[in-house]
């Protein structure tokens, strides 16, 4: 069976970024499963693999453009150390949830001064050319509930955690924190945020 809309694709991936470092893989969580045609993986991902079949193995290489986006330099942004919580030792790398005009970003923080700080609210991956060694395990249509809820579920149904929509920069609203290119915990890793 080919990959194609409104199919369930389960795959193993590895994602490594420009210099070749090993951003995230399904080994550990088992095969990520995706509904096909809902923009719910990068679009250059997810452009790669259709019409493949299980058991593909291949490698695809994704273009900033087609996966988190260029860096926008306008999203690095100083903000006074009085938007953060007082008691809190600010430090290089720390991540927040910052409340702007556009919804919740996740920002990082790159830089401290005396009374500003430096956050990058760019998704952690913007710019990066991607490559990802993927394996299809396994291609199936979707089922009448999944297409209606445009995502895939695993066996027991719907996991309730993700009926949620990922706009851009938008938190998922749930009690976790992002790592480096990490998606939210339903869906399995290399989504799109
Ligand atoms: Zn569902």
């Amino acid at each position: 069976m080919k990959v194609a809309k409104d199919h369930v694709v389960s795959f193993d991936y590895q994602v490594r970024n420009s210099r070749a470092e090993l951003l995230d893989s399904s080994e550990g969580s088992g095969p990520m499963a995706y509904l096909h045609g809902y923009a719910s993986i990068i679009p250059g991902l997810e452009k790669a693999l259709e019409g493949r079949l299980a058991g593909d193995i291949l490698d695809v290489v994704v273009a900033p453009e087609d996966a988190y986006g260029p860096r926008d330099e306008r999203r690095k942004v100083e903000v006074p150390r009085s938007a953060f919580p007082a008691d809190l030792e600010i430090r290089p790398g720390m991540r927040f949830h910052a409340s702007g005009p556009h919804g919740t970003d996740h920002v990082v923080v790159v830089a401290i001064g005396a009374d500003q700080i430096t956050v990058d609210a760019n998704h952690p991956l913007a710019g990066e050319t991607l490559t990802f060694a993927v394996t299809i395990r396994d291609v199936r249509p979707a089922t009448g509930e999944e297409i209606s809820h445009g995502h895939a579920h695993r066996a027991g149904g719907c996991c309730g955690g993700h009926g949620h929509k990922h706009g851009d920069g938008e938190c998922c609203g749930e009690n976790h924190e992002h790592g480096d290119g990490e998606c939210c915990g339903g869906h399995g890793g290399c989504g799109r945020h």
